[in-house]
């Protein structure tokens, strides 16, 4: 892979807890303009990646980045919009850039009205929510963007998703992006590579590789369904 083109490389990374490894071993790189799915069931380690990824929990191995500004958005659980103070939507947006023609533009761009800057957060749907920590996450512009678990089920409006939103900014602009989720729909409509994560096993390369019955077996045991996407 040539150089110019990672935007990150970790190799052998160990992340343990008080002494008890949750990853072990966990070498890949991610290249520019990739949409990299992070797959795995719970408990493997799909959050911590994230958090060592964001420099946020101490780690052994090389985690390297070749980007400017990383975006994150949290879990939604993280959040937990009822301990949010209670700020108005116009005074978090503040928190980033005082040009308010930048942060209008931006929540026309996720499809918010402007007028909800005058609310404040637990006025907002989930989904407008969604649509909000996004704006928020895209405001200056990220070579990066990392989101963990963004709710796949929730419709935010007409048929336009949370990925189907995040896919039109991708499309735009010169965006990579990581992101865990559990929806398979998801892997097959709009992944470039993924990443099966079980604390040490691990298989990684494009959907239609890496997404097989028996790597599904492997990463979930036998309860999972599979689900074969067809091609047009
Ligand atoms: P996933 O995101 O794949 O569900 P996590 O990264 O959240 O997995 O957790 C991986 C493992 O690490 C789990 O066994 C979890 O209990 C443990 N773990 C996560 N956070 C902590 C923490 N702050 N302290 C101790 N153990 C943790």
């Amino acid at each position: 892979m040539n150089d110019n083109n990672k935007v990150l490389e970790v190799n052998d990374l160990r992340v343990a807890y008080n002494g008890t490894t949750v990853i072990e071993g966990l070498s890949f790189a991610v290249k520019r303009r990739d949409i990299l799915v992070i797959l795995g069931p719970n408990g493997a380690g799909k959050t911590t990646l994230l958090r060592s990824l964001l420099n946020l929990l101490p780690y052994q191995g090389d985690i390297t980045w070749h980007a400017g500004k990383i975006g994150y958005v949290p879990p939604q659980e993280l959040l937990r919009r009822q301990d949010i103070p209670p700020l108005k939507l116009s005074e978090f947006f503040a928190f980033k850039t005082s040009d308010r023609e930048k942060i209008e533009a931006m929540l026309c761009a996720v499809g918010l009205d402007v007028r909800c800057l005058q609310r404040q957060f637990n006025e907002l749907s989930t989904g407008q929510f969604q649509r909000m920590m996004i704006a928020w996450s895209l405001l200056d512009n990220p070579d990066v963007l990392i989101l963990d678990e963004p709710t796949s089920g929730i419709d935010i409006g007409g048929e336009e998703t949370i990925y189907s939103l995040l896919q039109k900014f991708w499309q735009k602009q010169n965006l990579t992006i990581l992101l865990v989720t559990h929806d398979l729909h998801v892997v097959w409509e709009y992944a470039t590579q993924v990443l099966c994560l079980n604390r040490q096993e691990m298989c990684m390369g494009e959907p239609d590789e890496v997404l097989t019955p028996e790597q599904l077996k492997r990463l979930y045991g036998s309860g999972i369904k599979f689900y074969q996407h067809r091609h047009g």
